[in-house]
């Protein structure tokens, strides 16, 4: 039986019932529901607001700083995600217009359980590679996709 409907008002009540229940501390499912509202500080979102001089990545320089952008399309993400026991590949999520969707998509026909699991790495990734962005842009710390899959494997020892 699916535990999410793909209905967009029930299936976005269930999708916030699903990530409240994920293994993960409490940061980490804010963080997952803020990715899935878009509501999250990329600087795409600061320019729009006019908090930011440029809605481009600071990463990469070669595209706007959506979400998905952050996510998935700043080109330094794939070997993170590859890294991931997940069905989830960046031309995959490349598909769907928006985190929300990819997510609805991917627990709409899976058991409670899969997409709970599948839901508690996909916010660990994210959080990972999150938390490895801004380190590179307040910190200069550099860009280590191996380094940030190894700091998301450490959420789960
Ligand atoms: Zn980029």
């Amino acid at each position: 039986m699916p535990c999410a409907s793909t209905s967009s008002s029930n299936g976005h009540h269930n999708l916030w019932k699903l990530i409240w229940h994920i293994p993960a501390p409490p940061k980490i499912k804010m963080f997952l529901w803020r990715l899935s509202n878009n509501a999250i500080a990329t600087s795409l979102n600061l320019f729009n607001r006019k908090c930011a001089q440029s809605p481009v990545c600071q990463i990469c320089f070669q595209e706007r700083e959506s979400t998905e952008h952050m996510l998935f399309r700043c080109s330094w993400t794939i070997p993170v995600w590859f890294a991931c026991p997940l069905s989830l590949r960046p031309p995959s999520l490349d598909n769907y217009a928006s985190v929300q969707s990819a997510l609805m998509s991917k627990i709409s026909l899976a058991s409670k359980k899969i997409a709970l699991g599948f839901l508690a790495t996909f916010a660990l990734t994210s959080w990972a590679i999150w938390k490895a962005k801004n380190a590179n842009i307040f910190e200069d710390i550099p860009i280590n996709p191996a380094l940030t899959h190894k700091f998301k494997s450490s959420f789960f020892l």
